[in-house]
């Protein structure tokens, strides 16, 4: 069975041409390849004998995504693709550009999400499968080269809950962190979670200096639990103690997402129960206004109402921001993300 290498490490990568009775730095080139030029064939590999390309083409198979669709959104520089997986599946990434050069893409770490959050289009289909490290890693290495950017950050924010896929997320991230990569500082990596307080303490002991996000949504249990349905299993008091843990473990401050739906969590007792929650903890928040999806009931809030809610925290003692829209027109702002060539989007 020949062996993947989208998604191995350099030392897996020397194992891999033990057998072949290769010299070690030959898989330093050939990492190089994968992860820096992203070639798709062995061929291609133009500093490798004749003969070693050959054996590679036995050997070993080198994965890589399709673009199926791109759109550029016509008002901020936001552009979101659509990749074939090779198994048919398809999933999106997005690619956001921001006024002072930081390029950020957000990948996907599943197809579908079997978390259930109410308000969230990729939560509508369930979880189909989790996405390889490989196929997590080629989503940043596709847009680099579709657009010839200099990719400054990522964020596991796409489809899917990143720490339900805990293995192929840390091994992606460690490959985008690699020399021989992309070489993207921890520190400009952020995992969201909606709360999976195992991950998040296994997370803590990697020492890693990664951000983490925690999708919160809500101040109290019961409405939490009524969005996040994944709350029912680990409460608030919890998981907040897992993130003050992760804090201190690895001396990052822990963002909060909260996604304001109107008449349902964006009232000013509910901002100020939010402060209260987190007040002496170092968080951030995250005011997101909803961003409507097909088929799902909720309401965006008026803007100045998310000014307020935001302020409101603030005056509470935590920091807080609003988040910009992104994308909203061609679908790829927070909680939009679905197989859209399904729903014709893009097609
Ligand atoms: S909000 Fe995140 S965790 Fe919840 S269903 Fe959507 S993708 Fe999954």
């Amino acid at each position: 069975m020949p062996i993947e290498l989208v998604g191995c490490t350099l030392e897996e990568i020397e194992s891999a041409l033990a057998p072949l009775g290769e010299p070690r730095y030959r898989a330093l080139q050939i990492a190089r390849w994968i992860y820096q030029r992203r070639v798709a064939h062995f061929n291609e590999m133009t500093d490798l004998s004749q003969q070693l390309r050959e054996r590679l083409e036995e050997a070993a198979t080198l994965m890589r995504l399709r673009m199926a669709a791109r759109s550029d959104a016509p008002n901020d520089l936001t552009t979101k693709f659509l990749l074939d997986l090779p198994d048919g599946l398809a999933i999106e990434t997005v690619l956001m550009g921001f006024d002072d050069g930081r390029r950020s893409v957000c990948v996907s770490t599943q197809v579908g999400c079997g978390m259930g959050c109410t308000f969230c289009a990729t939560g509508m289909a369930g979880l189909v499968r989790n996405l390889t490290a490989g196929e997590i890693v080629d989503q940043v290495l596709l847009v680099r080269s579709e657009t010839d950017e200099r990719i400054t950050h990522v964020v596991f924010m796409g489809m899917g809950e990143p720490l339900a896929n805990y293995d192929a997320t840390l091994r992606a991230a460690r490959l985008l962190n690699a020399p021989y990569g992309p070489n993207i500082g921890m520190r400009h990596m952020t995992i969201s979670t909606v709360g999976l307080v195992p991950q998040i303490r296994r997370l803590a002991e990697e020492r890693l200096q990664l951000t983490l996000a925690v999708s919160l949504h809500a101040p109290d249990d019961e409405l939490r639990s009524q969005l996040v349905p994944v709350n029912r299993r680990w409460p608030l008091a919890e998981l907040l103690a897992a993130t003050r843990d992760y804090a201190d473990a690895t001396g990052r401050r822990v963002t909060f997402e909260y996604v304001l739906m109107h008449g349902v969590n964006d009232r000013d007792d509910q901002a100020r129960q939010l402060a209260v929650l987190l007040s002496g903890s170092g968080a951030h928040v995250n005011v997101i206004p909803w961003n409507p999806v097909h088929g799902l009931q909720y309401a965006r809030p008026p803007v100045h109402a998310v000014h307020r809610f935001a302020a409101l925290v603030r005056r509470g003692g935590v920091s807080a921001t609003v988040r910009l829209d992104r994308g909203v027109d061609i679908q790829a702002a927070c909680g939009q993300l679905q197989r859209i060539r399904a729903a014709g989007v893009l097609a």
